[in-house]
């Protein structure tokens, strides 16, 4: 049911962690499960065959967080503690933004639900879908049909810092700053929908677009970010912008190291996921620490998503995901840094 926002989150920076199964290729090999979650937001990385006693540990080995997902968590489950909350929020007039960050493999598609390929049977129970879902209970709830709001969504892809609209072709698009530091993107298609499975067609038809990257890691669109807006506007002659909330599925964080061919297009997209996630970052830390400058011009994610950064009213979620096994070891503890407080 519906809570006042002040009730639901005591703070505006949401810091989760989920780590996945290990997948039957990597119980193939006897792959080692290196990850536990002993619940209460604690997550830690630990020696093939030690027992979890969290007192044994080396303060380098164990995370906190706001959540801690294990590989039973479903969903439903992840949705509720992070994403839900935020649509609440963007009702109550404010811009929210969850993140899926982690290594290419490592969930974040899964999580979002933006798996349309065709070998996922459960994308559509993804945060994608379950937010979309909430959001129409909403606005049919009695609390906000005064409010007289519609919803419309924009799903885009962000590539070598670039802006392609997934919804109109792949169309390259421009973003623009104004004098009052607005950013726009101009062009960007913004599409009325009335129901999630209008929705979910839209994510289907755009996630078809998607750039594919080169890397033996993943060839599926792990070297872009994208991003599903929804977009709250008021029933007025000038539309009124309500609420937002930014959904995003980041690039792989890895660093380029188990990419087999160093070539020059591979190495300029690396440097450049590595310059919009440490953005993202100092963004969220300024954000946390409430101060004034916030260095959203240090990559065009950033930019994009600059009124998400600014205002009383903004929320933001990051949920970090994590590989299970020993052979993914460094790359967790890569996330697992990134994403450790103090944000
Ligand atoms: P990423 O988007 O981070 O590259 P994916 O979401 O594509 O990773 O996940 C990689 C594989 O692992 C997919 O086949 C996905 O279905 C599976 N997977 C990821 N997370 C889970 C989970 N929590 N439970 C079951 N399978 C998962
Ligand atoms: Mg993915």
């Amino acid at each position: 049911e519906i809570t006042p926002l002040s009730a639901i989150e005591p703070h505006r920076i949401c810091v989760c962690v989920r780590k996945r199964p290990l997948n039957k290729q990597e119980l193939m090999k006897k792959e080692i499960d290196v990850v536990s979650v002993p619940g209460n937001g604690t997550l830690l990385v630990h020696e093939p065959k030690q027992k979890v006693d969290l007192t044994k540990y080396l303060d380098n080995q164990v995370f906190h967080f706001d959540y801690s997902f294990d590989d039973s968590a479903t969903n439903e489950l992840v949705y509720k503690f992070t994403a839900k909350p935020l649509v609440q929020s963007i009702f109550e007039g404010g811009v929210a933004t969850c993140f899926a960050y982690g290594q290419t493999g490592s969930g974040k598609t899964h999580t979002m639900g933006g798996d349309f390929t065709g070998r996922q049977q459960n994308s559509s129970k993804g945060i994608y879908a379950l937010a979309a879902q909430d959001v129409f209970a909403h606005l049919n709830h009695r609390k906000f049909a005064n409010l007289d709001l519609s919803v419309y969504v924009t799903f885009f892809e962000i590539y070598n810092g670039k802006v392609y609209d997934l919804l109109n072709k792949k169309t390259k698009l421009r973003v623009l700053e104004d004098d009052r530091q607005q950013v726009q993107v101009v062009g960007l298609e913004e599409v009325y929908v009335s129901t999630t499975e209008e929705v979910i067609k839209i994510l289907q038809t755009g996630s078809a677009c998607r750039t594919s990257g080169q890397t033996s890691a993943n060839a599926n669109s792990s070297r872009s970010h994208a991003v599903l807006q929804i977009v709250l506007r008021r029933n007025d002659r000038a539309t009124t912008l309500h609420g937002k909330f930014s959904l995003v599925d980041l690039a792989g964080n890895e660093r380029g190291t188990d990419v087999n061919s160093y070539d020059r297009s591979t190495l300029v997209e690396t440097a450049e996921i590595n310059r919009s996630l440490l953005a993202l970052k100092e963004c969220i830390r300024s954000l946390g620490m409430n101060s004034d400058h916030i260095p959203f011009r240090m990559s065009t994610l950033t930019k994009v998503l600059r009124d998400s950064f600014i205002g009383e009213k903004s929320r933001t979620c990051m949920i970090a995901m994590v590989s299970p096994g020993m052979a993914s070891c460094d790359y967790t503890m890569n996330t697992l840094r990134y994403a450790d407080r103090p944000f």
